[in-house]
């Protein structure tokens, strides 16, 4: 299967700080890939220089066979990446239906796509259905980790990033998020993962790939990695 998103020697600076040292890192058809690691390792800066909220300042990143670290965050996800960051970032005083059209503002101009799409969100999500008139910031953690998901399905993206989608979820509600993952990548959307539950995360993808101080030092099959001693050791004991 071929490479949709192929990284290498990715460096990011914050100022003076390194937080990206040479990361390499590829995504192919149709795969979730999980990047794990802990806190400060770079795991939020990796997707926000996919999505070019961070410039990075050497190395290549290409999407399709493009190299796209040279674009504007807009024409990113004009191409098909779409980052639901670290804490949802929904609208809290705005319905449903309404966050929900937002994230098909680059469909603007295909009702006929909105209208299908948002069916299709309703499907997976049909909380949300049932709940498409009320403001956001009523919601639940969990109700709102599906409409950011929600969102991000309304600008029909190819590849979906995800960052600490289990953040502050109880373990029910973090096993309802990761089945309905399975289930849009099983509908032919590839993924890339970030997560500090390695325990969900490695249970869902196909590959992964551990960072440390902004450094992958880990590379494999997720198979491999759950049974892999210092991966166990470092984010599978407690978990
Ligand atoms: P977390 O799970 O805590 O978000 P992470 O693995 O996603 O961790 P990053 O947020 O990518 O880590 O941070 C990588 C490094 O860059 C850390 O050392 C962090 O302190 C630093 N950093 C992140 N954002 C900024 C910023 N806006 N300005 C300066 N330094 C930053």
């Amino acid at each position: 299967m071929s490479n949709v998103l192929e990284l290498s020697q990715v460096d990011a600076y914050y100022g003076k700080i390194q937080a990206l040292k040479g990361i390499a890192l590829s995504v192919k058809q149709g795969e979730i890939v999980t990047l794990l690691g802990s806190n400060g390792a770079g795991k939020s800066t990796t997707l926000k220089t996919i999505s070019g909220l961070v410039r990075a300042r050497n190395g290549s990143i290409r999407f399709m066979g493009e190299e796209i670290s040279k674009l504007t965050p807009h024409e990113i996800v004009e191409l098909g990446i779409v980052h639901v960051p670290e804490g949802r970032r929904i609208f809290t005083s705005m319905s449903v239906t309404e966050n929900l059209e937002l994230g098909a503002f680059t469909k603007r101009k295909d009702p006929k796509f909105i209208k299908r799409t948002l069916e299709h969100v309703f499907e997976l999500f049909p909380r949300l259905k049932e709940r498409r008139n009320q403001k956001a910031g009523t919601f639940s953690g969990g109700e709102q980790q599906m409409l950011a998901i929600g969102r991000a399905i309304m600008s029909d993206p190819k590849l979906l990033m995800l960052d600490e989608p289990s953040m502050g979820l109880a373990p029910i509600v973090v096993q309802d998020i990761m089945k309905i993952i399975k289930k849009i990548n099983e509908q032919g959307t590839t993924v890339l993962l970030v997560e500090q539950n390695a325990k969900a995360a490695l249970k869902l993808a196909h590959t992964g790939y551990v960072i440390e101080t902004g450094q992958i030092t880990m590379h494999d099959r997720a198979e491999k990695l759950r049974e892999d001693d210092s991966i166990i050791k470092a984010y599978l004991a407690h978990a």
